[in-house]
């Protein structure tokens, strides 16, 4: 979709206009002390729907999430230890991003269907005024389409994403110019997930410890080495059709399946979810990741998905989809009988 970006400096009434385009569910290019960043609304799902299809990415990643008070961290995220505090005081407003179990506030798309989310205060007085005008958290990752470097100057964002977004706050070049240092919580010694503007040193003299080896990846499907263990992949084995849709009326042994279907439900299954009725693939993404989970707690035998159009955020959709049924287990023929005949 084509907009007309619009330039804003960094003003208070700019700023003002910049937030009323978040709260609206639209996208704005930011600048924080890192790189600049693509903010929109991080509670709601259709607005980072769209931060996908802006950036053209061909998969999903978890976003991290720009709070302007510890206040607003401890909301989204469930259980906080205090370690977390600690952290936050030395190293917030600053490049540093923390990782920990998220809130029921947290739309699942934000983190890719994870049960973490990741979040920091950015050091730049232009975010931070804009995620207080917002008066709401502001999910961005790096202002470039897909496969771009990452944007440290207003002339970057519109260069790569001009005409895709509704505004860029220009507000020069950003200082640090490297991505937070991401660290995880989940264990103990923490994680460094990536390393970035804020020093490892500095960091082991508040936590003493940290790993700094990627996590291990799991046993199971395994997509790109390195990916999985941020990734979510459901525990129910997923098939993905081949050929299209289902035609209504085939005999489909679905007493003990779940149906991931993209525009209709399908009778039979045991349950089913519905990711757009009216097809828009926006609304699909924006659903993808609460559907998965929801099918994936309902204690199924299997999983069936249908495929999506791969074109705009279907490519990313059935990414995923791919990924979660490959690797797994051929189920039964006994159970599951799909054909398009
Ligand atoms: P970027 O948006 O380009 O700054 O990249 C965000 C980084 O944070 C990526 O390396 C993500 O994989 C990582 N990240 C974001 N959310 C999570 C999470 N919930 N768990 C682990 N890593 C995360
Ligand atoms: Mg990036």
């Amino acid at each position: 979709m084509e907009h007309d970006t619009k330039l804003l400096g960094c003003s208070e009434a700019d700023i003002a206009q910049a937030a009323a385009i978040i709260r609206a569910g639209g996208l704005v290019a930011f600048p924080t002390e890192t790189v600049y960043g693509l903010g929109a609304d991080a509670l709601s799902a259709q607005a980072v729907a769209r931060i996908f299809e802006a950036k053209a990415r061909p998969r999903f990643d978890p976003v991290i999430v720009h709070v302007a008070s510890w206040e607003e961290a401890e909301r989204l995220w469930w259980n906080v230890p205090e370690l977390a505090r600690k952290l936050a005081e030395r190293f917030w407003p600053g490049p540093l991003t923390l990782v920990l179990p998220k809130s029921q506030l947290v739309p699942d798309i934000v983190t890719a269907g994870l049960s973490t989310v990741a979040i920091r205060m950015p050091d730049h007085d232009a975010a931070l005024a804009l995620i207080r005008a917002a008066g709401r958290p502001i999910a961005a990752p790096s202002a470039n389409r897909f496969g771009r470097p990452s944007p440290t100057h207003h002339e970057h964002v519109l260069e790569s994403l001009g005409g895709k977004i509704e505004a860029v706050l220009a507000c020069g070049p950003t200082p640090v110019g490297i991505e937070s240092t991401v660290v995880s919580l989940l264990e103990a010694p923490p994680r460094v997930l990536r390393p970035g503007g804020t020093p490892l040193e500095a960091l082991r003299e508040v936590v003493g410890e940290l790993r700094l080896e990627p996590p291990r990846v799991d046993q199971g499907a395994a997509p790109a080495p390195g990916t999985l263990p941020r990734h979510y992949v459901p525990e129910t084995p997923l098939f993905l059709l081949a050929g299209g849709t289902l035609a209504r009326g085939e005999k489909l042994p679905r007493k003990r399946c779940g149906l991931l279907a993209f525009r209709h439900g399908w009778h039979d299954f045991a349950r089913v979810e519905v990711l757009s009725g009216s097809g828009d693939l926006r609304e699909a993404a924006a659903n993808f990741f609460s559907a998965l989970h929801a099918l994936d707690r309902a204690g199924l035998a299997a999983i069936v998905a249908e495929p999506v159009p791969e074109e705009g955020l279907g490519v990313a959709i059935m990414d995923r989809l791919k990924r979660a049924a490959a690797g797994r287990a051929r189920l039964d023929a006994t159970w599951v009988w799909i054909s398009r005949r």
